[in-house]
């Protein structure tokens, strides 16, 4: 049987083993997913004797996506522009490949919503670790403006930096947005709703035709949702969606198969007593 793996400290909470068994019954590959939760020095021995034992591919969580950045051999392009790895695989020579499937899961999820990204507007809250793995995914969708705005003025410059050849990314500061239109997509890939916080936005950059993502899932709607309905948005989505979406898109990297997110999903919600 194919050993497949998530790697991460903690690991006890993560939803990948359940989302994984669930497409592996869906598209009827014979696999197994486990979970490995190495110390937190201990990336590269755990990841090393897994391969070693004829492990096929792995999915990297906090805090070792750098780490397996380096650990890869080859890295995909969104993997370099994102920074991070999230997904690993053995090539048939041995090496090994460092993917990262989070921004195509975002893609994924937007599009599964029916939000538009070709020709709209759009800005990201955040330039984290997350904010810079959805990047050259969203720009490849051919958006018209991609706009960074971050707590942190000088990280938002720093993702932009990240992309010399592209005319249509920038950095903007919360300030600024309060004299800018309102965006088609507004994307919040900071921590804050974690906290029931919300970063501090304009309510003018919203309106009836946006639609706002929030990475955070909760079972209730995150506090950056609820704020976004109350000025009018058309739409609010959590990252509920993302996850399942980047799973399956590391699925189809492993397994050359690309399982549907809908049964996965309702199953996620209903175990978060969501329906
Ligand atoms: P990082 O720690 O790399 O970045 C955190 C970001 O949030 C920074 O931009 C930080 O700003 C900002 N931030 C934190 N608190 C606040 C606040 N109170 N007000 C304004 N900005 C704030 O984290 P990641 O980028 O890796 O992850 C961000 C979130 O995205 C996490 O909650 C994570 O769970 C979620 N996520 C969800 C995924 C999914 O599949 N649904 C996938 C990946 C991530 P500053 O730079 O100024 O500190």
């Amino acid at each position: 049987m194919d050993q497949y793996a998530v790697f991460g400290h903690p690991i006890k909470q993560s939803k990948s083993p359940f989302i994984h068994r669930l497409f592996a019954e869906q598209t009827q590959q014979q696999l197994e997913y486990g979970a490995i939760e190495p110390a937190e020095d201990g990336f590269v021995e755990a990841a090393t004797a897994f391969f070693n034992n004829g492990g096929k591919g792995c999915n990297i969580t906090m805090p070792f996506k750098l780490d397996a950045y380096h650990f890869a051999t080859q890295l995909t392009e969104r993997a370099r522009m994102a920074g991070a790895v999230n997904t690993l695989k053995v090539l048939d020579d041995g090496g090994i490949l460092g993917d990262n499937t989070d921004g195509a899961g975002l893609v994924a999820d937007l599009l599964l919503n029916h939000v538009a990204l070709e020709g709209k507007r759009v800005l990201m809250i955040g330039a984290g670790g997350a904010a810079r793995g959805t990047l050259l995914p969203l720009l490849e969708q051919n958006v018209v403006m991609l706009q960074i705005v971050n707590r942190t003025t000088s990280k938002a410059q720093d993702l932009v930096d990240l992309f010399p050849n592209h005319q249509n990314i920038e950095a903007t500061t919360f300030d600024a947005l309060e004299a800018a239109e309102p965006f088609d997509v507004i994307i919040n890939s900071t921590s804050a709703s974690m906290s029931g916080e919300l970063p501090p936005i304009p309510t003018s950059i919203i309106n009836q035709y946006s639609s706002v993502y929030d990475m955070v899932y909760r079972q209730e709607p995150t506090v950056f949702i609820n704020w976004a309905k109350q000025q009018g948005a058309a739409k609010g989505i959590d990252g509920l969606g993302m996850l399942v979406a980047q799973a399956a898109e590391s699925f189809a990297v492993w397994r050359g198969i690309r399982p549907s997110m809908r049964q996965v999903l309702r199953e996620l919600n209903k175990n978060l007593g969501r329906i």
